[in-house]
């Protein structure tokens, strides 16, 4: 027999979600199609299965959806900054030296700060805080005395205090000036305390990027003193003989800066900005290059805005290089180069697991059985639309198909077809644009609605999540991320779906996702099975998506388990923080769950009063009532 079936695999699958591209050499697929972790970029030997931590993580009588972070890979990461700044030192023979400064707003968590400062001691890794609440977070985190701890942000006098403080107790605190009119206030308090601080200075480039964040440079970014402030900040330290004290410039350009030609530009303007401050007699040491360092959420390698187009070789390199070429041209030594990179660092270790909860489906096997006596005659032309249908008349029948539902809407509101017909108006409708997209996949030069009638058919998929709550930034900037299923990789994805959340939103959704081309509208995805769960991941999560979520619905925090990888393919839990509860919801929309729980069970006693329910009845509701208060917020199975 000559039959050939071409099979499904594993590696179609891996080329499909673009898993080598995104994953940065921590995720691939194996051949039982499975979608593993590794500790560090290529180590197949320790690769872990994602679906066996998940499954671990519900003996353990975790639900979905469960934050899962992996440490070993923010080690691994901070690893690779430091490592190849440092190399790209070495290779270039600058004289100055390296060191990071990791931003607290990025990833607040207790957990994640505190790995960083674990993970980040051998290099000397900072913090960076931008708020009072983050620098009281970090003055006790940091051990290290070498590490810098950058404080960036508007400051007030106690901000100013605490700096100080730190300073005193050993921490190696840099204060950064902001806005002139900060200046004045910290030569005070520092004379009130008998204090001798380092200074930093963030400077205004004039150089933009593009962007989500690009107004963080440029003249009309909010933070940032010009030339003339400038220059004022230095006649002031020196007539307070001071100027000693000015250790650092600063900038940040914004976040995920795409496009390394911006972040060259903007080493050279900062650059020369540097030499004219030293040239003024100040002893800088550092030049802090803030954040920007990007992630390639899509693959793409490209300067579209969810990737970049370098590697981080490259921007280590371009950095060290620009710095080098820029500062000898103007007789200046080198100074320590610090960089505030926050994305980078955290993206890749946290990942969101969820299940499917259900689906609706609008792509429709033909209508075979004939139409029922009777019927309205508009639904008699819908059909005759829809058989008649060849790959000549493609565009002819679409556009009936469309004039038809419009008309048989309208007799519905008008009271002259029945609600069953109007079912079957909607059936014959969306089997004709089944047909009519399979069609169109086989001619050339279908019109653009008509392809489009494949985003129309894509499923949705409901499932245990939300978009507000867990991935912020893909709601509020459309920021992509990866998302594909963990287990079934060696089965065809048959489906093809949007995600939405359970909040009832209509923005409760996510409908584009990565492609090496832009974006697609809809996921591939497999065909739900009655017995199994199917899991889905979304990926690169790590950075900014935590803290910014809001409480939308009283969905709350997720589950947060860690994971830590071994070196034989074992794998340990090594954290896990339960998420919040309905009653931890309610409090913090201000809530007193006891009032709750009283005045329930009042209405409760007048129900027995009035018979409606048997006091034995109370009791089970009563206990459902306090169950439900003490449960996640999420769907339970
Ligand atoms: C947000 C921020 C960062 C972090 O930027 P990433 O692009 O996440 O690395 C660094 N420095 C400052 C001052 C920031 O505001």
């Amino acid at each position: 027999m000559n039959f050939t079936f071409e099979r499904w695999t594993a590696t179609k699958s891996a080329e499909l979600y673009g898993v080598d591209d995104w994953g940065a050499g921590y995720f691939k697929v194996d051949d039982a199609g499975d979608l593993m972790v590794m500790p560090y970029p290529g180590e197949t030997g320790s690769a872990v299965r994602i679906r066996d931590i998940v499954d671990g993580i519900k003996e353990r009588g975790l639900d979905m959806p469960v934050l899962l972070r992996i440490e070993n890979i923010l080690n691994s990461r901070i690893s690779d900054l430091n490592d190849s700044f440092l190399s790209a030192i070495a290779d270039l023979d600058y004289k100055g030296s390296f060191v990071g400064a990791y931003p607290i707003k990025v990833n607040q968590q207790e957990q994640v700060v505190e790995k960083i400062t674990q993970f980040g001691s051998k290099y000397h890794h900072g913090l960076e805080a931008g708020s009072k609440a983050e620098l009281i977070a970090a003055m006790a985190m940091l051990r290290d005395k070498e590490a810098p701890l950058i404080c960036n942000g508007y400051k007030d006098e106690e901000f100013i205090d605490l700096g100080l403080y730190a300073s005193k107790i050993g921490l190696f605190c840099i204060l950064v000036v902001e806005m002139p009119s900060e200046i004045p206030l910290i030569i005070a308090r520092a004379k009130a305390l008998n204090a001798r601080p380092v200074l930093g200075i963030r400077i205004k480039l004039t150089s933009q990027a593009g962007g989500h964040w690009s107004d963080s440079g440029g003249d009309r970014s909010i933070f940032g003193l010009n030339a003339t402030q400038i220059v004022e900040m230095v006649d002031l330290l020196k007539q307070e003989d001071m100027l000693d004290c000015l250790q650092l410039v600063h900038y940040h350009l914004g976040s995920q800066i795409s496009n390394i030609r911006d972040i060259r530009i903007a080493v050279n303007e900062a650059c020369r900005v540097f030499a004219g401050i030293y040239n003024e007699g100040a002893n800088l040491r550092f030049l802090d290059l803030g954040g920007g360092l990007a992630v390639d959420y899509d693959g793409s390698q490209s300067n579209y805005l969810s990737s970049r187009n370098y590697s981080l070789n490259e921007y280590c390199v371009d950095i060290v290089e620009g710095v080098m070429t820029t500062l000898d041209e103007a007789g200046i030594p080198h100074p320590d180069i610090i960089t505030e990179s926050g994305r980078s660092l955290v993206a890749y270790y946290s990942m969101l697991l969820f299940n499917v909860l259900d689906v609706t489906r609008f792509r429709t096997d033909s209508i075979t059985e004939p139409l029922p006596a009777g019927c309205h005659p508009q639904i008699r032309y819908m059909h005759e639309a829809m058989t008649g249908l060849t790959f000549r008349n493609v565009q002819e029948c679409f556009n009936d198909i469309l004039f038809y539902r419009e008309e048989l809407r309208n007799l519905f509101n008008h009271g002259k077809i029945s609600l069953r017909e109007r079912s079957l108006a909607e059936q014959i409708f969306w089997a004709t644009m089944t047909e009519i997209s399979k069609k169109a996949k086989e001619i050339k030069n279908v019109a653009p609605e008509i392809e489009d009638i494949d985003r129309a058919l894509a499923d949705i998929y409901y499932c245990n999540f939300s978009v507000f709550q867990s991935l912020p930034d893909a709601w509020a900037i459309e920021q992509l991320f990866p998302v594909m299923p963990i287990h079934r990789l060696d089965e065809h994805p048959d489906r093809s779906a949007i995600l939405a959340d359970i909040t009832c939103d209509c923005d409760g959704k996510i409908d584009r996702f990565i492609d090496s081309h832009g974006f697609r509208r809809y996921l591939p995805v497999h065909t739900l099975k009655d017995s199994e769960e199917y899991y889905l991941g979304v990926f690169l999560v790590g950075a900014y998506q935590e803290t910014l979520g809001d409480l939308h619905n009283l969905l709350g925090d997720t589950n947060v388990v860690t994971v830590r990888l071994l070196a034989n393919g074992e794998f340990e839990y090594v954290n896990e923080q339960e998420g919040d509860t309905v009653s931890d919801m309610l409090s913090y929309v201000a809530y007193d769950t006891k009032r709750l729980m009283t005045r329930f069970r009042e209405t409760a006693e007048k129900a027995v009063r009035q018979g409606l329910i048997s006091a034995s009845e109370r009791r089970e509701i009563k206990q459902a009532y306090e169950a439900g208060m003490r449960g996640y917020t999420y769907f339970e199975r």
